[in-house]
């Protein structure tokens, strides 16, 4: 019987491997520039870590985590998300005994049981970041100000910064009240989502995508009349900065997070151009998250991060063709004639990879014909070509596929040729 990958997964081969590869290389680079620095977490967790952070009102933990019971009978998940592990991580390890703020990024696989269509997968990547210790809108604003160089690092410039605050503490709590007068007469006319958000985080009721465009979604409260001034101040900071960076960005009512541990500035960013199928894709999320260290039993330390989607922005790369500028493959096929030559042939590749060139030799072939196929399929620069006279005469031949051109030196001078530095290179006789 024919084995197929898990619904809702990817394989990354050939061009796709690299894209993906690139993107990681780009934002890890943008963040190690902001000093950031990667942390590494296991891909399970105890399902607590996720329970008691993420929360029970969240799509994540109500119905979306991969749980199972290990032989060991513990409660095992994969991980959905990456803020909370990574906050475990911090508070285990006592980082925050070194006062200042901590920066990390990570990347890798996460896990959610969600329906799978186009964007949306049951094991998809994220790039995320998290800052522990500061609370300052400058420090808010300048995380989203690495979001968005990354973005335009990649080379992804029709974006749109969706940026909103939405309080902590009693404030909020007044908010979610209003929330739930105001949506109570009219439950029966919502969806069925808009009804089970409405039972377990009211909140979320305002990031329905079935009934956001009706008039009783229209007319909610708006948080930012129930926020203490100190809240509004700090939010119109945040935008303050943001305007000195040059981050174009919206105020966005009525953005509000899936997850329970958001407080005060929250954002997303979102692929923007109504023309494409991919329009308002959202590319990215986070916001500020002050009690996260306190939910794994550690000191108080506000701290404040945003992931982003890999395969999302592959599928923007190809929207936008961009092509991941390789330098120029420089791959070198070994040809070796008659079967004595093989063994030189093998010497010369190890030599030519010790010293971090690509090579590619034909292990058993000494025929001119398969061996120029395999220089061709691999797309190779240079082809060498060992035969019985050049060993004899100690000389070598080199074919430039590119610049049409062939070359009989003597063996010594190889290694200029391929601008290494050290030893000059001799046949093992
Ligand atoms: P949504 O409301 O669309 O489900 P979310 O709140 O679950 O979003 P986050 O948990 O904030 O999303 O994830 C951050 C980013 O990770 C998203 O903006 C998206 O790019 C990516 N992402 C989230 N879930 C998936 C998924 N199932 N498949 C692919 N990418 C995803
Ligand atoms: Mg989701």
């Amino acid at each position: 019987m024919k084995v197929n990958k898990i619904k809702g997964t990817l394989d990354f081969y050939q061009y796709d491997a690299k894209k993906y590869r690139y993107l990681q290389r780009i934002a890890s680079g943008v963040a190690e520039s902001f000093g950031f620095r990667e942390m590494i977490t296991p891909i399970f967790e105890a399902t607590e870590v996720f329970v008691r952070s993420v929360g029970e009102g969240s799509d994540i933990v109500n119905k979306e985590m991969y749980t199972f019971i290990d032989r060991g009978d513990r409660s095992i998940t994969l991980r959905p998300e990456g803020t909370a592990p990574v906050t475990r991580a911090f508070v285990e390890n006592k980082l925050y005994a070194i006062p200042g703020i901590h920066k990390f990024y990570y990347f890798g696989p996460m896990f959610r049981y969600e329906r799978p269509q186009a964007g949306r997968l049951r094991q998809f990547t994220q790039f995320g970041v998290e800052a522990f210790g500061g609370e300052h809108p400058n420090l808010d604003a300048d995380l989203i100000n690495l979001n968005y160089q990354i973005l335009q690092a990649i080379g992804i410039k029709n974006i749109k910064v969706l940026i909103n605050t939405i309080g902590s503490g009693k404030a909020r709590e007044n908010y979610v009240e209003a929330l739930k007068l105001h949506f109570e007469p009219h439950l029966s006319t919502l969806c069925e989502d808009c009804k089970q958000r409405y039972q377990k985080n009211p909140l979320r009721m305002l990031d329905c995508k079935v009934d956001c465009h009706s008039p009783i979604m229209q007319s909610a409260p708006l948080v930012s009349n129930y926020l203490p001034e100190e809240d509004l101040k700090y939010f119109q900071d945040v935008m303050s900065a943001l305007n000195f960076f040059g981050i174009p960005f919206e105020k966005s009512d009525r953005l509000v997070r899936g997850l329970d541990y958001y407080t005060n500035t929250v954002f997303e960013i979102v692929y923007d151009d109504p023309n494409s199928p991919l329009n308002n894709l959202a590319l990215s999320a986070g916001g500020r998250y002050n009690s996260l260290t306190r939910d794994f039993d550690g000191p108080d330390y506000p701290a404040i991060g945003f992931a982003m989607g890999i395969e999302r922005l592959m599928m923007v790369m190809d929207e936008l063709d961009i092509t991941v500028s390789e330098t120029k493959d420089d791959t070198i096929t070994v040809i070796t004639l008659g079967e004595k030559m093989k063994k030189q042939g093998l010497l010369l590749t190890q030599y030519l990879r010790l010293k971090g060139k690509r090579v590619e030799i034909d292990y058993q072939s000494h025929n001119l014909k398969p061996q120029f196929k395999l220089a061709d399929r691999t797309g190779s620069r240079y082809i060498i070509i060992i035969g019985l006279d050049e060993f004899e005469n100690n000389q070598i031949r080199i074919k430039d596929s590119w610049e049409k051109t062939e070359i009989l030196i003597p063996v010594p001078e190889l290694t200029a040729f391929f601008g290494i530095e050290g030893e000059k290179y001799a046949y093992q006789k």
